[in-house]
């Protein structure tokens, strides 16, 4: 096989490490060529230590040099920068062939767009950025001409119960997208048990180690709110034919229903090296340490509604996609701040869904025209989000 350069955007984060264990087991297929990382500088240092890469990108300017630093006292010898602009200017280069998209948040849209318009191959986890910026995410990949391999369990296991890869619906006789949620933390659970969850518990998956953000938005449901709208994107699926079914094992990925009642789905073991191999080596597979899926001692698979009343942000994310044009990026942006404050103690749990919902209310959604529009959105909403969570003080 020939080797790939790739591009670990977010490597100190969980999907970033997850990615450089795929890479580590391969060494003749892949190489960690770009490591970013916003400001976690020893993590990021100790990285470059294992994985040498050509070039580490802290986004956080003033880190800059304690990353030289620690580069040098650790022998290692790599490029380095520093800032916002330096992660989409490495992306663009020709030090990679391929980029993991795997930042936090809108934070990704740059560096992702630029992977998409530079044609690599694009795996994308970083759902914030085609939830904001769909149709310009597309646009930039038609232009670019390079592959999208969806990274997030989901959409990786739709794309692999589509025909060949193909990503798009039309002409394959599909019927309907049914994206599993294992329910998060709370399943079951009525809005009086919820007044009070702290964010410890909400970050406490039952199936998933996470980053805290998702792990928020699987609580709240907004994970799957987010992924019906990335699904609609990458698949070309109306809202009336994606559904969301709780399947609380987390072993059914997500499935593709067809015309003719075939319903095709993916398991595996809950382990993101899953998803991260099948993207990275596409079509090819390889081998990602993932423990074998044993159905005969697994607990039983079961699946049931979701309590779109209790977990209204899923219900909101639904109500986005139908609005349009830009009410996807005014959602994300509320939600980012939710979460924020939430984490931050200033919010409570249901207050999420509550905020989401007065700036949604607020911005009425715009056409999407180009990122700087975009960008003037999210600031908007962000600012928006903030006053109602002053008042609320
Ligand atoms: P983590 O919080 O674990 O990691 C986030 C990464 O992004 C870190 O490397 C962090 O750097 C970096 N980062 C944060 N803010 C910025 C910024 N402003 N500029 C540049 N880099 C930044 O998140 P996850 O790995 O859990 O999630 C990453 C993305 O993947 C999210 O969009 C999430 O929704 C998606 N995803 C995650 C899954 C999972 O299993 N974790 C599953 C499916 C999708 P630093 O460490 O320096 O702060
Ligand atoms: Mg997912």
């Amino acid at each position: 096989p020939t080797l790939r350069h790739v591009a670990v955007l977010g490597a100190t984060g969980s999907i970033g490490g997850n990615t450089l264990d795929v890479i580590a087991r391969h060494p003749e297929r892949f190489r960690a060529s770009v490591l970013t990382a916003h400001s976690n500088v020893a993590a990021l240092a100790e990285l470059c230590v294992r994985h040498r890469p050509d070039l580490a990108v802290i986004a956080d300017a003033a880190l800059e040099g304690e990353l030289a630093r620690r580069l040098a006292t650790a022998g290692v010898r790599c490029d380095i920068a520093s800032g916002h602009d330096a992660i989409t200017a490495a992306v663009s280069g020709t030090l990679c062939d391929t980029v993991v998209a795997a930042i936090v948040g809108a934070a990704g849209l740059d560096s992702t767009l630029a992977a998409a318009r530079t044609g690599k191959r694009l795996l994308l986890a970083n759902k914030e950025s085609i939830v904001m910026a769909g149709p310009l995410l597309l646009e930039a990949l038609a232009a670019g001409d390079g592959d999208l391999i969806p990274v997030d369990s989901e959409h990786n296991a739709i794309f692999q119960c589509l025909p060949g890869g193909r990503p798009d619906l039309k002409g394959n006789g599909v019927r309907r997208l049914i994206l599993t949620a294992s329910g998060g933390p709370f399943r079951g659970r009525k809005r009086a048990e919820l007044a009070g969850v702290t964010p410890e518990q909400a970050c406490k998956h039952p199936n998933w180690v996470m980053g805290r953000k998702i792990s928020v938005d699987s609580a709240t449901l907004m994970n799957k709110g987010l992924e019906v709208i990335e699904a609609h994107h990458l698949f070309g699926a109306t809202p009336d034919t994606i559904d969301v079914l709780v399947h609380p094992q987390s072993l059914v990925h997500s499935m593709v229903e067809y015309v003719d009642g075939s319903v095709l789905a993916q398991l595996g073991n809950p382990d993101m090296r899953t998803a991260i191999a099948h993207a990275l080596a596409w079509p090819a597979r390889v081998e990602a340490g993932v423990s074998p899926l044993d159905l005969a001692t697994s607990a039983p698979l079961a699946f049931e509604q979701p309590d779109l009343g209790t977990f209204r942000c899923l219900a909101l994310a639904f109500q986005a996609l139908r609005a349009g044009g830009d009410a996807p990026a005014i959602l994300n942006a509320a939600n980012e701040v939710a979460v924020d404050a939430f984490l931050g103690g200033g919010l409570s749990f249901l207050g999420i869904a509550d905020l989401v919902e007065s700036v949604l209310a607020e911005l009425p959604s715009q056409a999407v025209v180009d990122v700087q529009t975009l960008n003037e959105r999210d600031r908007a909403a962000r600012e928006a989000a903030r006053r109602v969570l002053r008042n609320a003080c």
